[in-house]
């Protein structure tokens, strides 16, 4: 059998507050002639990035609104892990084929995969492309197949794509989080864009008690007093951790006592991650402004809370980004964000509203610095960020868009 991932309970009503009554009784309503059906969100890490974190708010809910809602990951070796990562990085755009050891791989772990899934369910929602090819190998059942895609597949390496096009074969329908990702020659079925969005209830967003938020960040090395500014990501080229420290430096020169942090998650399925993880301290040189943190070294959902709430500006310098969590995570308590204009993050804060959109490490430097020079202002484009966040950003939205794609998916044939 597949891995099932624990989760814990959540009952939807902690979602008024934040959501609003009325979006809670139209999930409801939404829900309630979906009760019993058998739900499976299949990725590759139980933590880690995007994914794993809907995840873990996402099955509990589902549970609680009376779906039978599983969470499985497949298996992999690094080789695998490495080769999908490769895949990532080629469908985001990265110009080196696979070679046919590699397909090799996927295609063997993929069916292994597939052998190790027993389990029935009405509804299979398959994550990202690691997981992809398990329709194939498995054969089609009486489920209904989802893949959702996280990652911006607007221009991707077409040999990459060429590669994966025909284990798309048997889907019901595709999920993008923009029009513009759905690849070319994508084949004829249904494709729904629906965007993530944050759980305002998680430990990574739920209020924090500032002096708790303070203490969590003193105990680990921040000077709470001192400017700072903080990049969480997973630490991968595409979220562009040197640039980060690049435009650091520039500010510096202007803000001698900043800080920066560099919060960066080391996935299950990110093999990439230690490389950069080097490259990043090597940058950094023993500058004591400069803190790196892992969840290896113990920085979770509390830290990251605590960063997100106390630092001066939040950066996420992307060069390419599915959605990017972490920009309305951070506009949700307030923070304003200086973020890369690619993929999903405009969707999160167009033109005057959250922070800043740059294309460039000087301009990122310069916007950072006028924020740090400007905190009122900074606070009031971060509310309505905030607020933007509150309408279109939050998970009950999210389950609404899939409850449709299900039921719709559903409709009409029996289970
Ligand atoms: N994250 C975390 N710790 C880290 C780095 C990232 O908890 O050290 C979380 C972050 O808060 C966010 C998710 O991982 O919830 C990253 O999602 P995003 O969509 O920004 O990027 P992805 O990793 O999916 O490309």
């Amino acid at each position: 059998m597949l891995e099932l991932i624990d989760v814990g309970t959540q009952s939807i009503d902690a979602y008024a507050a934040s959501a609003g009554a009325e979006v809670v009784e139209e999930l409801r309503a939404l829900a309630e002639p979906l009760r019993g059906v058998r739900v499976l969100h299949l990725n590759a890490t139980p933590y880690g990035g995007g994914v794993a974190e809907i995840l873990r708010s996402k099955i509990p809910l589902l549970r609680d609104l009376g779906l039978a809602a599983d969470w499985r990951i497949i298996c992999g070796d690094e080789a695998f892990f490495t080769v999908t990562k490769k895949i990532h990085n080629g469908l985001q755009g990265a110009p080196y084929p696979l070679t046919p050891e590699e397909k090799e791989i996927y295609q063997a772990h993929s069916k292994h995969n597939a052998e190790q899934f027993e389990r029935h369910y009405d509804v299979i929602v398959v994550h990202d492309p690691q997981p992809l090819a398990l329709l194939h190998f498995h054969g089609r059942n009486s489920a209904r197949w989802i893949w959702r895609c996280h990652i911006d597949t607007s221009e991707p390496n077409l040999e990459v794509w060429d590669f994966l096009l025909p284990y798309l074969e048997g889907y019901d329908a595709a999920v993008f989080t923009l029009g513009s990702f759905v690849p070319p020659r994508f084949p004829a079925m249904r494709v729904d864009v629906i965007p993530p969005a944050i759980d305002p209830v998680s430990p990574k967003n739920l209020d924090l008690d500032p002096h708790l938020a303070r203490r969590v960040l003193e105990w680990i090395g921040v000077e709470v007093d001192k400017p700072l500014i903080t990049q969480v990501s997973r630490f991968d080229p595409w979220k562009d951790p040197l640039g980060v420290i690049e435009g650091y430096k520039m500010i510096k020169s202007e803000v001698p006592d900043l800080q920066l942090a560099l919060v960066g998650s080391m996935a299950l399925d990110d093999p990439e991650a230690w490389d950069i993880y080097r490259q990043i301290r090597e940058a950094a040189n023993a500058d004591p402004g400069i803190h790196v943190y892992t969840n290896l070294t113990g920085v979770g959902n509390l830290e990251v809370n605590a960063f997100q709430r106390l630092s001066d500006v939040i950066v996420q310098k992307s060069i390419r980004e599915g959605f990017g969590l972490v920009v309305s995570e951070a506009l949700w308590k307030g923070t304003p964000v200086v973020a890369g204009q690619v993929g999903g993050i405009p969707l999160q804060m167009p033109k005057g509203i959250g922070g800043f959109l740059v294309k460039t490490i000087e301009e990122y430097a310069e916007r950072t610095l006028w924020l740090l020079r400007h905190p009122e202002e900074g606070k009031a484009l971060a509310e309505l960020g905030r607020e933007r966040v509150r309408k279109r950003f939050l998970l009950t939205r999210l389950i609404a868009d899939e409850l449709r794609l299900y039921r719709d998916l559903l409709s009409g044939e029996p289970l």
